[in-house]
């Protein structure tokens, strides 16, 4: 079975992707506790120490619909995951792709890309890649002739509430592929300005972006990409600081009421709890509906410092898989 088949069965393809070592990690020596032994199978060597002290690594093994090892590239996880989507947006259906998982772990980098390379070196990510390919099958004479309209918005949640990042250019109709480019550009701009650090902010935001197409003025079909809050933020919970303790306790109901969410749209139950959370809420659309497809693709970081995160992660996404 390919992912495009598991996702027409059962509405819902559950991916894991982890990253190289970066160069702290390499540095400081940290182990890669992460195997991918297979396509579909990732397993975690959790540290853990007997009552006499002498340490070991437990295996514990995942299966999902596809596991991405650390050499994969944004376009090989996109052609297993979103790209399948595109058709569905085609067909009138709505379309979602989650990235899920620790700050740091590469939900950026899958998404958005990286465009911070010097020397143009850019890597494209989920979003751009997704772009392009509506505008090919635009060209394709079955749907030119359905005469459909492109557009854009490009928004994160916050707190529960929503920041346009495009600044009132919302729903801007887009002409071109290289238009979405230059959306995608101007949108994670507004997503870091103000802030220190790029990952501090984003790290507690969800960033929407989405793909809408109209006919006749009306709704057609809709692709939303989700970057999600860092998942660890559960921890600020119990932060000594107030703003930090509420962003923390915002983002543990939304991935809560999400997760519930993607539960009863993989189940096929008739009752979606959307109105849990401001991000299931504005995604309301794509979870009911006869034609609802959803990826979602969990990043994990190798190091064994991130072990706990990483099996969270994991734990959170096996709630996904169909059964
Ligand atoms: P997140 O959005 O989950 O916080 P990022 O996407 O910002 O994480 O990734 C953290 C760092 O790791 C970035 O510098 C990014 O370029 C790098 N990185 C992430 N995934 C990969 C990958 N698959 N290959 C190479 N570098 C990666
Ligand atoms: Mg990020």
């Amino acid at each position: 079975l390919t992912t495009a088949d598991v996702i027409e069965e059962h509405r819902i393809c559950v991916c894991v992707r982890t990253r190289p070592l970066n160069k702290k990690e390499v540095a400081t020596k940290e182990l890669d506790v992460i195997t991918i032994p297979s396509k579909d199978v990732v397993m975690v060597h959790e540290p853990k120490q007997k009552v006499d002290l002498t340490r070991y690594l437990e295996n514990q093994t995942f299966r999902f619909d596809y596991a991405f090892d650390s050499a994969s590239t944004n376009e090989m996880v996109y052609r297993f995951t979103a790209r399948p989507l595109v058709e569905t947006i085609f067909e009138r259906g709505m379309a979602t792709c989650f990235a899920y998982g620790q700050t740091g772990s590469g939900k950026t980098h899958t998404m958005g890309g990286d465009f911070s390379g010097k020397n143009q070196d850019c890597t494209k990510g989920i979003y751009a890649l997704a772009a392009g390919d509506v505008f090919l099958m635009l060209r394709k004479p079955n749907y030119k002739k359905l005469d459909l309209q492109v557009f854009s918005t490009f928004f994160e949640i916050y707190s529960g509430k929503v920041f346009d990042l495009l600044n009132r250019k919302a729903k801007l109709r887009v002409l071109e592929d290289e238009d979405v480019l230059k959306l995608i550009e101007l949108g994670n701009g507004c997503r870091t300005s103000g802030q220190t650090s790029a990952n501090a902010h984003s790290s507690r935001s969800h960033a929407v972006f989405q793909i809408i197409l109209r006919r006749r003025g009306k709704l057609h079909g809709k692709f939303s990409l989700i970057d999600l809050a860092g998942n660890e933020r559960g921890a600020d919970t119990s932060s000594a600081d107030r703003q930090t303790r509420l962003e923390g306790a915002e983002i543990n109901k939304s991935l809560l009421a999400l997760k519930e969410c993607i539960r009863a749209l993989g189940r096929n139950k008739p009752h979606t709890p959307f109105r849990a959370s401001k991000l299931t809420q504005v995604l309301r659309d794509s979870f009911i509906g006869e034609n609802s497809r959803t990826c979602m693709i969990a990043t994990v970081s190798p190091g064994m410092a991130s072990c706990e995160n990483t099996l969270n992660t994991l734990r959170y996404q096996t709630v996904a898989m169909h059964t």
